[in-house]
């Protein structure tokens, strides 16, 4: 059975749910406020991961101007972390979590790629 983790919106906290029926959808609560407002992220190392170890994970960023640059899952949000990277903060979770998931093939229409 597999363990989803999540971050709570309201608090912060992350906690873990034991899924017991996979094609159930989860509604996971906040054990530690109550709040349903939760984000899962993958894991928790995943969770930890620098910006450039993420950058380091998936190689040199190809040309932008390649078309074929977006069929590439790696490049998607790239741009998005170069920027915050040069801000010089971490990218917030829920954007890291929204990039992970472009990758993975859910594209979420405000990272405009
Ligand atoms: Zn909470």
């Amino acid at each position: 059975m597999p363990i989803y983790e999540f971050l709570c919106q309201r608090c912060h906290e992350k906690s873990s749910v034991l899924v017991r029926n996979i094609s159930a959808p989860v509604v996971p609560t906040c054990p530690f406020c109550g709040s349903s407002e939760m984000v899962r992220v993958i894991s928790s190392f995943a969770y930890h991961k620098s910006t450039q170890a993420v950058w380091d994970e998936s190689g040199p960023p190809r040309n932008h101007a390649d078309k074929d640059y977006y069929k590439d899952p790696r490049n998607i949000g790239r741009w998005t972390e170069q920027r915050v990277k040069e801000m010089g903060v971490e990218m917030p979770p829920k954007v890291q979590e929204k990039i992970r998931a472009a990758r993975e093939g859910v594209l979420p229409p405000e990272l405009g790629v």
